[in-house]
């Protein structure tokens, strides 16, 4: 298997080169040459795989068509190693909950962070070290959250060998329960850095560290971030295992809604029905920040500017634009990188938006991908949190519950809609208190983090000072 850039470098690339890379140096996204093809035989074989061997037996399966410069048996012990009921809460590792008739819940959000960043991070964990240490080599990550992507990635790689972390995030911004699951690490591998400052200060600081190459080679920094193609390829996996327990035989379709930010975990779905799993529709569900939902409406891409972009109750979705689209736009196009490169080079950075109404392909966005979108805002949220708690005595979050408001819209009869299940509500307890009077429950191993001793520095949105630590904590 090779790897690609949507934007038209020459280059192609074995899954080891582009493991610990973000972008491709044209600035594009890596994509496989082709999707593999899983027939009806291996899907069916795949249903037993998954039935007697489990989760992580499923993952080799599919991870080892896009991977072959790991040795087998390595890589079936990475799985093996990752995906555990004690990591992730259950043998299922991603149960499905009947909801009413025909709609189910995916549960991806039982490892270690409670939000399904972790199903595809505590995989990456465990590759970085494995590569490094292949490799001899060391990394410095640097990153910037404003809440579920720095945990899932701390608790990813707290104990690895040749990782360290330096994780900023914006002072007093995150919610206590967030704060005190990060600041409560304590290894030594994992440095909190709270910037006086809001979110974009702190990404601001890692493109320009990033940006400073010498720096950047010196001391090997990387980046975690949601267009890593790893991350993409774990997150496949889950829709093989939703559909499978969703399904008795390959003749059922399903569809899945997807509460949806940056486009990572809905075009993971993308992968999957392009590789062959019988999914219906592919439902994007966006919140108050609908750039996304608009260009599924109306075939136009707009990014938004700072003031445009909403902070909502539903946080992990508050994006301008969603980084990892550029991926479906270069399959809708007939992977035409010309064109993908001039929509997203020039054209975003110089109107800040491009048009896809009149061509022709715009159609085949529902018509031959199965996408189709829709809109879930504050007061949607409320009330489908309320209305889920009613009728069926369920707590979700509201991540998932816009995702669960969409769904509902998009229904098809006959067709299983399986929402997958973002977060679990405690991370969003202010929320889910005024929806329901009530605060959701918390895992009792979270019990009493907020008065765990924290270890996280406060500094400047100062690039020289971050450098200046980053350095004297690998001393060299
Ligand atoms: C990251 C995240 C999302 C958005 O996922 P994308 O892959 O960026 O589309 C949705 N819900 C929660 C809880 C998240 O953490």
């Amino acid at each position: 298997m090779r790897y690609l850039s949507t934007r038209g470098n020459p280059d192609r690339k074995r899954f080891c080169e582009i493991l610990l890379e973000g972008l491709a140096p044209d600035g594009g996204l890596y994509l496989p040459e082709a999707y593999p093809q899983v027939s009806d035989a291996t899907l069916q074989q795949w249903r037993r795989v998954y039935h007697e061997q489990g989760y992580a037996a499923l993952a080799f399966e599919i991870l080892s068509l896009y991977i072959d410069d790991i040795p087998a048996d390595d890589l079936r012990a990475l799985c093996a190693k990752t995906y555990t009921a004690e990591v992730f809460g259950t043998g299922e590792i991603v149960p499905l909950r009947h909801l009413e008739d025909g709609v189910w819940i995916e549960a991806l959000s039982n490892g270690p962070t409670l939000a399904f960043k972790d199903m595809a991070m505590q995989l990456l964990g465990n590759l970085f070290e494995y590569e490094l240490g292949r490799r001899g080599e060391e990394l410095n990550i640097l990153g910037a959250t404003s809440g579920d992507t720095g945990s899932a990635a701390e608790y990813a790689m707290r104990g690895k060998k040749g990782v360290r972390v330096f994780m900023t995030s914006p002072h007093g911004r995150m919610s206590p329960f967030q704060q005190a699951q990060m600041f409560s690490l304590q290894d030594a591998n994992i440095h909190n850095i709270a910037i006086n400052g809001v979110f974009d200060d702190c990404q601001d600081i890692v493109k320009a560290v990033s940006n400073d190459l010498a720096f950047k080679r010196k001391y090997k920094i990387g980046t975690v971030n949601s267009i890593n193609w790893a991350r993409l390829l774990a997150q496949v996996v889950y829709y093989f295992a939703g559909y499978i327990q969703a399904t008795e035989q390959n003749a059922q379709k399903v569809s899945f809604a997807v509460p949806s930010g940056n486009f990572g975990n809905v075009c993971a779905g993308h992968v999957a029905r392009q590789m062959g799993l019988p999914i219906d529709k592919l439902v994007v569900a966006t919140n108050e920040n609908d750039v996304l939902d608009e260009f599924f409406r109306t075939g136009v891409y707009r990014v938004r500017g700072t003031a445009d972009t909403h902070e909502t109750s539903s946080p992990s979705m508050d994006i301008s634009k969603a980084s990892n689209f550029e991926r479906f736009v270069f399959d809708l196009l007939g992977r035409d990188s010309a064109r993908v490169k001039a929509l997203f080079g020039e054209g975003l950075s110089k109107t800040g938006q491009f048009d896809l109404s009149a061509d022709p392909v715009f159609a085949q966005a529902a018509s031959r991908y199965g996408f189709v979108s829709g809109k879930s805002v504050h007061a949607d949220r409320l009330a489908t949190i309320r209305a889920t708690f009613e009728q069926h005595g369920m707590v979700i979050d509201t991540h998932t519950a816009d995702g669960l408001k969409v769904a509902l819209e998009q229904r098809t009869p006959g067709v299983p809609m399986v929402v997958l299940e973002t977060a679990l509500p405690i991370k969003f307890a202010a929320t889910i208190v005024e929806a329901l009077g009530r605060e959701p429950e918390r895992p009792a191993k979270f019990e009493g983090i907020e008065a765990l001793p924290k270890r996280v520095q406060v500094m400047d949105a100062d690039v020289a000072a971050i450098q200046a630590l980053i350095a004297a904590e690998c001393g060299y």
